[in-house]
């Protein structure tokens, strides 16, 4: 069994649904209301979860009523929350999404997940070194992306940094991962002064840019490689990238080569834009062997 520490956001999405976007001033009657556990950190962590690694997550809630939802739904899934921390001076991360005339509007309150420190980081350490890999996004603030970088790369345990949503970094972090998996609208924002060919060249087995329905391309130190995902009916997108991300970081970590382990994760991606819901369509180990 692979061991992937998620070091990340943990958020309650409140999704309304209505006809009709309220404007200034105005209060419309809504459709429906539902709660849905989000956040860039958790929902990789329910993921490879999924997948069949064991995971142990490092991130803040709130000692709220989402952040007992939260851990509840961690719980479910099989991920280790000894390192997830309440703290009493912020509330638990929340997006606040309408759903109306075809289009969404997203307000994100980051709360506890401004809290994720290089000092969480380190009181996890032990879980860390034992980690056959780390994942990290940059939904919690960029000095701790940072440390969690300098620290894998000291330690000897690869990192796998996502880097959603797009943020510049520094040279030093982007050579101390193991691997960077931007989307295409990250990689242009991570590499602005090169076009997409001269990043991946500049940085082969280590650059994978996700391309939607397209695939995966990365450089295999000769030639650049194109991996097609899956052709499925896509019904929801909404985390088909931390879908990706997990199922990599679980091939990788088990010993897979680089193209058995992007094959392995469009597969795992691809299949869940088949259902709603950023967690609700990450599928289980079975369903992705099946249908490899
Ligand atoms: P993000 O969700 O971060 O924007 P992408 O849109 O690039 O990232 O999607 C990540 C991965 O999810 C893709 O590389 C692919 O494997 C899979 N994927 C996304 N959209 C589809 C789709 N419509 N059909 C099949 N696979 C998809």
């Amino acid at each position: 069994m692979a061991k992937i520490c998620v070091i990340g956001s943990c958020s309650m999405d409140l999704v309304v649904t209505a006809s009709k976007r309220p404007q200034v001033g105005e209060t419309v009657l809504g459709d429906n209301f539902t709660t849905v556990p989000g956040g860039k950190g958790a929902n990789q962590a329910v993921a490879a979860a999924r997948l069949g690694a064991e995971v142990t997550m490092i991130g803040c809630i709130g000692d709220d009523f989402y952040g007992k939802a939260i851990l509840d739904n961690f719980k479910r899934n099989g991920v280790v929350t000894t390192y997830v921390e309440p703290v009493t001076y912020a509330e638990s991360g929340t997006a606040h999404i309408v759903l109306a005339e075809g289009d969404n509007s997203i307000i994100v309150v980051k709360g506890a997940n401004d809290h994720v420190t290089p000092a969480l980081v380190e009181r996890a350490l032990d879980a860390i070194r034992s980690a056959d890999m780390v994942l990290v996004q940059q939904e919690i603030p960029e000095e701790t992306v940072s440390y969690v970088s300098s620290l894998c790369h000291s330690i000897h345990v690869p990192l796998l940094l996502n880097p959603a949503p797009a943020r510049p970094l520094s040279e030093a972090v982007i050579e101390q991962a193991a691997y960077l998996t931007p989307n295409e609208h990250e990689c242009s924002i991570l590499f602005s002064g090169m076009n997409k060919a001269e990043a991946l060249r500049k940085y082969p087995g280590k650059l994978f840019i996700t391309e939607g329905s397209s695939g995966v391309r990365y450089c295999d130190g000769e030639r650049e490689v194109l991996v097609p995902t899956y052709q499925v009916e896509a019904i929801d997108t909404t985390g088909a990238g931390d879908t990706f991300n997990a199922a990599f970081a679980v091939a990788l970590a088990e010993g897979g080569s680089i193209q058995a382990s992007v094959k392995f994760a469009n597969r795992a991606a691809s299949l869940s834009v088949t259902k709603f819901g950023a967690q609700g369509g990450m599928p289980m180990r079975a369903e992705v062997e099946e249908s490899l």
